[in-house]
């Protein structure tokens, strides 16, 4: 017997209110295969195989599949062949998936599917895979031929009109460290030790991957985590400071951040110290803005990844470019600046895809 208090499966396990998702999904003559999956509370996936098989013209029964091994049963026997990692649903697209049709993929799965069906899949099919994995791939492929031919490329990033309004993204001002320091301190001394590059990382190495390979020559950046150092980007410019730096609110001594963490004094004047980031009704680092001036000027390419550009004094930068502007957003934003190409859909696998059209063993698309 299975226990259940508001959908949580009492005897511990996942929950059981998830239902199972379509993950890739096939059809040929004679039959419809799927792979299902169900995510867990821990963000685990489980998948499992489900075929309709066509026995005769006016008879349709379902059959389930366990394991590499094909047994077929009729659903009345209900083997539910779950497997919980995906080197073993793997198997399962392999046994059966790659001389049928592709029907539709999971928006979470398409970069996963299409390592597999790029290298595997029936070479007549691989087309119909792409345009399944990939439904701004056309949009990209023109955004690659503009990195292809730019001499000079800058890559924009910063949080989306959404992540701005999160907490995460949340900026004290001025006032608050002045009036308000406790809370002040415990605020970002928080954001400090909860820095997580993880979250980001693959959008990340991405872009650290089309600097090294010189697609790209620098990185302006609204936000102030660090991450884009930290993934071996070189060329970045912080607009908005830097969470990894600290100094003197009063004398501008620089400190060790273990200074602010500690609660501590500078060691010069006394005076209370702070993260090198901008606070509310601060302006901009000057140095840093006419160095990001000078490199959209020589840009003939930009791109902007989530960040719209519409807040004082971002909303001047792309009046330093000649270049072509492209947005890459996440969610559709209607208020963007006026620019040559906006592509949306999820940006880290855009840029993902991005990376792995620029690269030497290149997908065409
Ligand atoms: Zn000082």
């Amino acid at each position: 017997m299975i226990l259940k208090y508001n959908g949580k499966n009492l005897s511990g396990g996942i929950n059981v209110t998830k239902s199972w998702e379509e993950i890739v999904k096939v059809k040929a003559v004679d039959k419809e295969s799927v792979l299902l999956g169900k995510q867990s509370d821990d963000g685990n996936w489980r998948y499992k195989m489900q075929e309709k098989l066509k026995v005769k013209a006016d008879q349709e029964i379902t059959i389930e599949k366990t394991g590499t091994n094909a047994t077929f049963h009729q659903m009345t026997t209900r083997q539910t062949g779950i497997v919980n990692d995906w080197e073993k649903a793997l198997a399962f697209l392999e046994a059966s998936f790659l001389e049928a049709e592709p029907v539709s993929v999971h928006s979470s799965f398409r970069l996963k599917i299409w390592q597999i069906m790029s290298g595997q899949a029936k070479e007549s099919l691989k087309l119909n895979w792409q345009q399944i994995c990939f439904p701004d791939g056309p949009q990209l492929a023109i955004l690659a031929s503009w990195l292809r031919s730019s001499k000079h490329t800058v890559i924009i990033t910063g949080p989306s009109t959404n992540q701005k309004k999160s907490t995460e993204e949340k900026i004290l001002s001025v006032d608050a460290f002045n009036n308000k320091n406790k809370e002040f301190h415990n605020y970002y001394s928080k954001k400090i030790k909860e820095l997580n590059r993880e979250r980001y990382a693959s959008i990340l190495d991405d872009i650290s991957v089309l600097e090294k390979e010189g697609h790209i020559q620098s990185i302006i950046t609204e936000y102030t985590n660090g991450f884009h150092q930290d993934s071996g980007s070189k060329n970045v410019y912080e607009l908005h400071g830097s969470l990894k730096k600290c100094h003197c609110h009063f004398c501008g001594r620089t400190v060790h951040q273990r200074v602010f963490l500690d609660n501590r004094n500078c060691p010069d004047c006394g005076g209370n110290v702070r993260p090198s980031v901008v606070l509310l009704s601060e302006k901009l680092p000057i140095e840093t803005w006419k160095k990001a001036a000078i490199e959209l000027r020589k840009a003939d390419l930009v791109i902007v990844l989530d960040t719209s550009l519409q807040m004082n004094p971002s909303n001047k930068l792309l009046g330093y470019t000649n270049g072509k502007t492209v947005f890459l957003q996440t969610e559709k934003n209607e208020s963007l600046p006026k620019n040559d190409l906006t592509i949306v859909g999820d940006v880290s696998n855009n840029i993902k895809l991005l990376t792995q059209i620029m690269s030497p063993n290149t997908i065409e698309v």
